[in-house]
């Protein structure tokens, strides 16, 4: 049987100690306040709630791509850029902080 990872979401097998993915322990008692907390920062600044989660790198990542999209938006030839790139961002950590969210869910 096939359970997900409470960090990540991504499906690993139920007796699996660590994610394969992303390395977080398994057996621990999912904490659901994390990542609605994670969910939130993430709406409200894309990447602290994905650091929080504990992919700290793509947190990073996301944090310096939308302060590039900040930095494209003030330029005004390149706004459309800068638009595209938040949102875009904005989205994607949505999604990893919702994929977290529901595989806590599935899992308690
Ligand atoms: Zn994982």
């Amino acid at each position: 049987m096939a359970t997900f990872c409470r960090a990540c979401g991504i499906e690993v097998d139920s007796r699996a100690v660590i994610c394969p993915s992303c390395g977080v322990a398994q057996h621990a008692r999912p904490d659901q306040a994390r990542p609605v907390l994670a969910l939130v920062l993430n709406l409200l600044l894309p990447g602290v709630g994905t650091i929080l989660l504990g992919q700290v790198s793509i947190g990073v990542l996301q944090l310096v791509l939308q302060v590039v999209a900040w930095v494209l938006d003030f330029t005004v030839i390149l706004t459309p850029f800068g638009i595209v790139l938040g949102f875009s961002v904005w989205v994607w950590a949505l999604v990893i902080s919702i994929r977290a969210f529901s595989a806590g869910r599935r899992a308690a």
